[in-house]
């Protein structure tokens, strides 16, 4: 965190971020749609709100090195354009990525329009894929470029395109509580899962139903 010094707003957002709790999946797209809130419970709630947190984000992913995210950081003051513009582009994003999400895990047409946009954002970003090579391994990486902060987002954008590729398509759900709409990849072994999270939506539908039962009579 030393490379940090200098950055006390970021490293705030950075700790403010980490008291979310741990992350679930191992799927950007997902977790990115997961930073705002989708229905009435907590809409106002938006882990994106700046381009500070949005990078802070990128940092939790591990999709930047802290040293570039105080890279992307200087940058982005000296062009508060190119940043502010990157920030609108993320939440756009986010939308696709719930909307066509949650068309596939209702078995739905995807909204028009929305994959032609998925396109163009893959072709914008696609190039920026590279493969490393450290210590004989291969593995995928992504180049990060400071002066074009839109990069930072590559990873999601490919995660969306590689989940909706995915047999994993078959297993995504969207939470059956009413006041959540979070998506899900429901790993049960008879696909039974009905609740984002059990300790939380499910909990609160099993109390409706407690309720529900006392209120009609019955055991
Ligand atoms: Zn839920």
């Amino acid at each position: 965190m030393t490379s940090l010094v200098g950055l006390p707003t970021f490293v705030n957002v950075l700790q403010r971020n980490g008291r979310r709790g741990p992350m679930k999946t191992d799927w950007d797209c997902i977790e990115f749609v997961h930073t705002a809130g989708w229905e009435a419970r907590d809409r106002d709630d938006d882990e994106l709100a700046d381009f500070e947190e949005l990078t802070a984000w990128c940092v939790r992913r591990d999709n930047l090195t802290d040293e570039e995210a105080v890279a992307f950081l200087s940058q982005a003051r000296k062009q508060p354009d190119r940043a502010a513009e990157t920030l609108v582009g993320a939440h756009r994003l986010r939308v696709l990525t719930y909307e066509l999400l949650r068309a596939v895990a209702r078995h739905e047409v995807p909204p028009a329009g929305r994959v032609e946009e998925l396109n163009g954002l893959l072709q914008k970003l696609l190039s920026g894929r590279r493969l490393a090579n450290e210590a004989r391994a291969f593995h995928w990486a992504w180049r990060m470029d400071p002066y074009r902060p839109d990069t930072m987002l590559a990873p999601v954008v490919w995660s969306l395109a590689a989940l909706v590729t995915s047999e994993e398509r078959d297993r995504l759900k969207l939470c059956e509580a009413d006041d959540c709409g979070w998506i899900f990849i429901d790993a049960s072994r008879n696909r039974s899962r009905r609740w984002c999270d059990m300790s939380d939506c499910g909990n609160r539908a099993k109390v409706r139903r407690y309720r529900r039962r006392r209120g009609t009579g019955a055991p």
